[in-house]
């Protein structure tokens, strides 16, 4: 694995190599199973004369909150290790001066999809994400790039960018890792107390029960209903957003459409703020 911290010697890490098939999984390092389960899916994906690049870069443009950007736990070494065990062939880690400039004028603004969910409590977010994988889709000219259904959003914009601004790109979706019992896996579930790492598993457990009073027929206000009683009797835990959508347009889901449906949710765990979601089969 070669790891590089510069543009310069990123374009000549990949001119060195084969350019048939170039992976790419972007990420902003505390690298976890969830992140593994990404890199290992590129490396199969590229095979064995293709190239699997990683990047890891903590952007702080998709930090609405300077507080939340210096708690984010960094472990450059474990993610050089990790990244190597599963198949990396370029790693990418530069620091934010190496990408922006101070005075850079630019942004790519997605403005729909943006507005609902995590969009509409933390603005900005999905810009910053959008300028940073645009500018890596453009430094490593993937043929695929991977993303985690855990950021649903993220990718379903992602998706919307590619589309509308033409990235010869393909995007892949990768499923949700969980802990045993339940709990997405996070770079944010280390900040956790213990009373709130152990409530913590209701969040999926409650996505499970709503998703069967779906299948029962229940309405979109009370799908939704479901999470937000689980959650909001839980001592510490304030409800961001529990919203059924329509899993596409991530506008809100009508009832009785025959459209594949996502149940999202945010909460607070005191001072963390931890996402979920699930996909929900049509309604036959
Ligand atoms: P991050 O480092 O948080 O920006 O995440 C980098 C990539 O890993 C994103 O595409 C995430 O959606 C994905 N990811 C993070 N956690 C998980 C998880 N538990 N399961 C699947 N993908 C994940």
């Amino acid at each position: 694995m070669r790891r590089v911290t510069t543009k310069r010697e990123l374009r000549a890490a990949l001119t060195a190599g084969n350019n048939e098939r170039r992976v790419l999984v972007p990420t902003m390092g505390a690298l976890h199973a969830g992140h593994a389960a990404l890199l290992r899916q590129a490396r199969e994906l590229a095979g064995s004369e293709g190239v699997v690049v990683a990047s890891v870069f903590l952007n702080p443009t998709q930090f609405d909150n300077a507080g939340d950007l210096s708690a984010y736990p960094r472990t450059p070494e474990e993610d050089v290790n990790l990244c190597a065990e599963c198949g990396v062939d370029i790693l990418f880690m530069p620091e934010p001066q190496e990408m922006y400039r101070a005075d850079r004028s630019l942004c790519v603004e997605e403005t729909q999809l943006s507005r609902v969910l995590c969009g509409a409590s933390r603005p900005g977010h999905f810009a910053g994400v959008c300028l940073v994988v645009s500018k890596l889709f453009n430094l490593v000219q993937p043929t695929d790039a991977i993303f985690g259904k855990k950021d649903y959003q993220q990718l379903a914009i992602l998706r919307r960018m590619v589309r509308d601004l033409d990235f010869p790109i393909v995007l892949h979706g990768a499923d949700i890792v969980r802990e045993k019992d339940g709990l997405a896996v996070s770079s944010r579930n280390v900040r956790l107390t213990p009373e709130h790492r152990a409530a913590a598993p209701a969040i999926y457990a409650s996505l499970l029960a709503a998703a069967e009073s779906f299948a029962r027929g229940a309405s979109p206000v009370q799908v939704s209903g479901v999470v937000r009683a689980a959650l909001e009797r839980l001592h510490g835990v304030r409800v961001d957003y529990a919203e059924l959508v329509d899993a596409e347009t991530l506008q809100p889901y009508a009832a009785g459409s025959s459209r594949p449906a996502l149940l999202a949710v945010a909460a607070w765990f005191g001072e963390v703020r931890l996402i979920d979601n699930i996909e929900l089969p049509l309604l036959s």
